[in-house]
């Protein structure tokens, strides 16, 4: 069981949940995937145990040769919440977050043919790198944010949570009444378009909003 870190140096022993883990939330993104955009937030899970912190390395599983990264904002839980109503919903925020949601592009794109899940291709360890929590008094507004990610300076990926289909308040929503949220619980909230391959030595750097930013590389 890992603890979250926060932005302010405060120890919060916050132990980090299950990873609830959206896709297909930009319209670009979906199309460069060549994929459909669903009414409802499409999502699947990743485990605890996939996460790394500023400063780790993302680990190339010898499984796959093809890992690719998407940036996404990141929804940590504050309180334990069912049902939640769209109004209510950032009452049960603690704070938001920049995730990694590494994807072994080439195992997903098997199993998409078979129609099997794609945990098999999400949930490697070292999978899900997160920066620091952003208290969310800190964030005036969570679908109103910044978003990008370089690759040994280059910048891949870059858009605004406001190109999110569904706001962050209808994601909790929707996903409160499939699952009890708890607190430490991450939602990782989709990536927009760009996402691209990843290799060994690359340094990948993400900023969200002028919040906070994360930093790995690949190993
Ligand atoms: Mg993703």
């Amino acid at each position: 069981m890992t603890n979250y870190n926060f932005t302010d140096g405060v120890e919060r022993n916050v132990t980090i949940g299950k990873l609830v883990c959206l896709a297909r939330t930009y319209k670009k993104h979906a199309q460069e995937m060549k994929s459909d955009v669903t009414e409802d937030p499409l999502f699947f899970l990743k485990p605890a145990s996939a996460v790394i912190f500023n400063g780790e390395s993302i680990v190339t599983p010898e499984m796959s040769k093809c890992l690719h990264h998407e940036v996404e904002l990141g929804v940590v839980i504050g309180e334990k919440c069912k049902n939640v109503s769209q109004k209510n919903a950032l009452d049960y925020v603690l704070g938001y977050l920049l995730a990694l949601d590494i994807t072994a592009r080439d195992i997903q794109s098997e199993a998409k043919k078979k129609g099997f899940p794609w945990d098999i291709a999400k949930g490697f360890d070292t999978f899900a790198p997160i920066s620091d929590v952003v208290l969310k008094e800190d964030v005036p507004n969570p679908n109103n944010l910044d978003i990008s990610l370089k690759v040994n300076q280059e910048i891949r990926q870059n858009s605004n949570t406001s190109n999110m289909i569904y706001s962050v308040e209808r994601i909790i929503g929707f996903i409160s009444q499939i699952m009890t949220l708890e607190q430490g619980d991450l939602i990782m909230t989709g990536t927009p378009e760009g996402v691209g391959e990843i290799v060994a030595g690359d340094l990948l750097e993400a900023e969200l909003g002028n919040i906070c930013s994360l930093k790995v590389n690949v190993s």
